[in-house]
C-alpha cells in the first residue's frame, strides 16, 4: 500500500523538484495534459516580452539583423537537436507540425522516384494521415498510401515502398515504438523512414543519429511547452540535406533572399526548409520554453517519468481494481510519458475530473489520457490525482448530464 507520505518523501529527494517553480501553474490544480498543451514558464514570458518590448518596439525593422531574427529557425533547431540526438545543423524550427510533415513527405517521395507505396499506421494521428494522402496524390506518379496495423509492418515492407511514416509514441495508448529496429527494417528494403515525435520530443530520450533515422518532425506545444500553435521542428539527416528538396519553397529558403532573383536556388543546409518570415513572437515563446533543458538531462526526465507513470498505474490498480483497462504498456521500453485508461464513460469521467481539478483529456472512443511531465509534476500530485479519480468513480458523478455534453475540443 502506497501512502501519501511515501510520495512526499520521493519529492523531498527529487533532483528535479526545483524546476516546478519556473512554471505558472494554478494552485490546487493537477495538470496532467502537458502532452496536449504544455504550461507557460517564467522564461517563456520573459523572452516573449523581450522580443515585443525591446527587439520589436525599439529595434523595429533593424532587428531582423541586430537581434538575429533571420537565424532564429536554425538557432532554435540547434537548441532542440540535443533532445532528439541530432547533430548541430540538422534541425529547423518553423511552421507547425502538419506543414512540416508535408515538406518532408513531398521531398522524400522525390528521393525514391521508382517506388509507389507509402506506409503509415492506421492508428496514427488523423492529421498525419490526411497530409500523407494529400502529398502522395500530388507526387506526379501513381502512389498508394497504406494505413496498416503496425504489427504487420514486416509483411507490408517490400521494394516498392518509398517511405514509412510512423508516430513514435502512440497519441492514444502511449505505446512507444522501437525506433532502431523499425528504421533498420525499413532501410533493409531500401525505403526511407520518417518519424513523428509529437509525443516523444521532451518526453523520452531519442537518438536519431544512433538509430540512423532519415527524417523526423515534432511538435512545439506539447512536451516542449512552446505555447498554443507553437512552431514545430524537423530533422533531416546531414547526408540528405544536399538532395532533399523543399516542395514548398519560399523566399527565405533561397540562397540569397535579398537578391530578389526569380529563379529559386535553395540555401545550404536546413535553411532551405524555411518558406516564410520567421514568426518571431511564437519563436520567442518556444525559445524561452527551451531554457529549462539547460538545467536537466533527458535521462533525468525519463527516470522520473517512468517513476511517475509506474506510481500512477500502481495506485489505479490498488484503489480501483478492474475499473479501468490500463491500455499503456507496463514494459518501460514500450511506454511513453502518458498513461491511457479505457472506460466506456471516459468522456464524462474526464470532464468530472477537470471540475475536481485534475486536468487530463479524452480521446475517442473511450480513452482517458493522462500526461506526466517530470519538469513540474510531483509524486504527491500523482497521489492526489488518483484520490480524486477514486472519488469521481465511487460517487459516479461522471454520470451527471453536465459532464456528458461534448465540447469542441476534448
Ligand atoms: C499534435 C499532433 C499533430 C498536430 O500538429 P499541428 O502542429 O497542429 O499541425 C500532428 N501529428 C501528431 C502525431 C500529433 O500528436
Amino acid at each position: 500500500m502506497i501512502l501519501r507520505d511515501d510520495c512526499s518523501a520521493l519529492d523531498a529527494s527529487d533532483e528535479l523538484s526545483s524546476l516546478r517553480s519556473g512554471f505558472r501553474l494554478t494552485d490546487g490544480e493537477i495538470y496532467l495534459d502537458g502532452n496536449s498543451l504544455g504550461p507557460v514558464s517564467e522564461a517563456t514570458s520573459r523572452r516573449v516580452n523581450e522580443v515585443i518590448d525591446t527587439e520589436w518596439a525599439r529595434g523595429l525593422v533593424r532587428s531582423w539583423n541586430s537581434a538575429g531574427w533571420m537565424a532564429e529557425p536554425t538557432r532554435l533547431g540547434d537548441r532542440v537537436a540535443p533532445l532528439i540526438g541530432a547533430q548541430p545543423g540538422e534541425v529547423l524550427v518553423a511552421d507547425t507540425l502538419t506543414f512540416l510533415l508535408a515538406k518532408l513527405i513531398g521531398g522524400a517521395l522525390e528521393l525514391r522516384p521508382d517506388r509507389h507505396i507509402v506506409i503509415t499506421d492506421v492508428a496514427n494521428f488523423h492529421s498525419d494521415i490526411y497530409i500523407v494522402e494529400a502529398m502522395a496524390a500530388r507526387a506526379g506518379r501513381p502512389m498508394t498510401v497504406k494505413a496498416i496495423d503496425r504489427t504487420t509492418l514486416d509483411q507490408e515492407l517490400n521494394d516498392d515502398v518509398a517511405l514509412v511514416l510512423l508516430t513514435q509514441v502512440d497519441f492514444r495508448t502511449g505505446e512507444m515504438l522501437d525506433m532502431k529496429s523499425i528504421t533498420q527494417k525499413v532501410h533493409a528494403v531500401g525505403a526511407l523512414m520518417l518519424w513523428d515525435f509529437a509525443h516523444s520530443a521532451g518526453a523520452v530520450p531519442l537518438d536519431v543519429t544512433g538509430c540512423d533515422v532519415d527524417f523526423a518532425a515534432g511538435c512545439g506545444y506539447k512536451y516542449l511547452n512552446g505555447g498554443p500553435g507553437s512552431p514545430a521542428f524537423i530533422y533531416v539527416r546531414t547526408k540528405w540535406q544536399s538532395v532533399l528538396q523543399n516542395p514548398l519553397p519560399g523566399w527565405l529558403g533561397h540562397a540569397r533572399p535579398f537578391d530578389f532573383e526569380l529563379k529559386y536556388e535553395p540555401a545550404k543546409g536546413m535553411q532551405a526548409f524555411v518558406t516564410s518570415s520567421p514568426s518571431m513572437i511564437a519563436l520567442a515563446a518556444l525559445d524561452g520554453a527551451l531554457d529549462v533543458w539547460d538545467h536537466v538531462t533527458m535521462e533525468q526526465v525519463r527516470a522520473k517519468s517512468l517513476a511517475l507513470t509506474d506510481l500512477f498505474i500502481d495506485l489505479i490498480e490498488d484503489r480501483l481494481p478492474g475499473v479501468f483497462e490500463i491500455v499503456t504498456p507496463r514494459e518501460h521500453e514500450k511506454r511513453g510519458s502518458q498513461v491511457a485508461l479505457r472506460h466506456i464513460e471516459g468522456y464524462g469521467i474526464v470532464q468530472a475530473l477537470i471540475e475536481r481539478g485534475v486536468v487530463g483529456d479524452f480521446r475517442d472512443p473511450d480513452i482517458c489520457r493522462f500526461g506526466f511531465t517530470p519538469l513540474y509534476l510531483r509524486y504527491i500530485d500523482v497521489y492526489d490525482a488518483v484520490e480524486r479519480i477514486v472519488e469521481v468513480m465511487n460517487s459516479e458523478m461522471y454520470r451527471d448530464p453536465r459532464f456528458t455534453v461534448r465540447n469542441a475540443v476534448t
